[in-house]
């Protein structure tokens, strides 16, 4: 038995993510899927230790923000390769770029995109940009490598998180942790694990406009100091605020996507596949497209 499956039987999962009848179930509903950010509360898992600044990888995805400063425009890299051409469901291919994450325009926006990883740090910790800093009990900045391969982006801190101060720690992230571990993937080793929001929404109500405006500079910038050979967006929210598209999960998923040249794979929601055990088939259908790109690209870059 493989490694995978040794960990899915242990787990209890083995039937459901490795059943071949349920891998061909029918095609993705067009529907959005429900938003979940609700993992019940659960026993606590150590706090990572505070992660270290990024070194620069050696053949990084180019990264290109309109409005960026000179000096961050000369030090684009080369292009990683191109997508294959679409599959699956039939909906549009999205490339995205960072520019209205980064919200160029804004001076508070250029600064936070001047920032290193440190700095970044400390100013999501002490962030007071929307009402959510009054409610918070710590901001939560992300877990993981800072040189990461992959990086998970969520939608927002949950009540866990948010007593943790660190992503995907409630029910949610172990499932996390148990589909990362089902493609050989680990928290803390290639993976960085963030949110589109830092900080969590009181009562785990969906996200606000303006505190996604607020924030979604620092995803922006952590984005391009990673400078992850993929992102794999987890739930409706991560996926529409990445790709900037209004477009159902279900149009979205089985294809490659861009932000800024940069590969990204949408899936489910943990939370929602807590609640959707069937969609399990999918999710594993979709990671499996996160770790075939993954390897492509560590082939390309040899
Ligand atoms: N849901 C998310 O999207 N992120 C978390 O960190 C926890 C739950």
């Amino acid at each position: 038995m493989s490694r995978r499956d040794l960990v899915l039987e242990e787990l209890g999962l083995t039937p459901l993510w490795v059943r071949p009848e349920l891998l061909a179930g029918p095609d993705e509903p067009t529907a959005a899927e429900p938003v979940a950010n609700a993992p019940p509360a659960e026993q606590a898992s150590p706090v990572s230790p505070p992660v270290e600044a990024p070194a620069p990888r050696r053949q990084p995805p180019r990264i290109v923000v309109p409005h960026a400063p000179a000096e961050r425009a000369a030090a684009a890299r080369p292009v990683v390769a191109a997508p294959p051409p679409a599959r699956g469901n039939g909906g549009p291919n999205v490339r995205a770029t960072l520019a209205p994450l980064a919200d160029a325009d804004s001076t508070r926006a250029r600064e936070i995109a001047a920032l290193d990883w440190q700095s970044l740090q400390a100013a999501v910790t002490g962030c007071t940009a929307c009402g959510l800093c009054k409610t918070r009990t710590q901001a939560v900045f992300g877990v993981g490598n800072p040189q990461a391969e992959l990086l998970v982006v969520g939608e927002a801190p949950g009540a866990e998180e948010d007593r943790q101060g660190e992503p995907f720690v409630g029910a949610a992230g172990k499932l996390l942790d148990n589909m990362l571990a089902a493609i050989g993937e680990k928290r803390g080793e290639r993976v960085f694990i963030a949110n589109v929001l830092k900080c969590r929404p009181p009562g785990n109500r969906n996200p606000q406009p303006d505190e996604v405006l607020q924030c979604a500079p620092y995803l922006a910038r952590q984005i391009e100091l990673i400078r992850p050979r993929l992102i794999f967006a987890v739930g409706r929210f991560a996926i529409q605020t990445l790709l900037q598209t209004d477009a159902p999960v279900g149009a979205l998923r089985g294809k490659l996507h861009q932000v800024n040249d940069i590969p990204v794979v949408v899936g489910y929601h943990p939370a929602y596949l807590l609640r959707n055990l069937p969609d399990k088939a999918r999710a594993w259908r979709d990671l499996l497209l996160v770790q075939q790109r993954l390897r492509e690209l560590a082939a390309t870059e040899r």
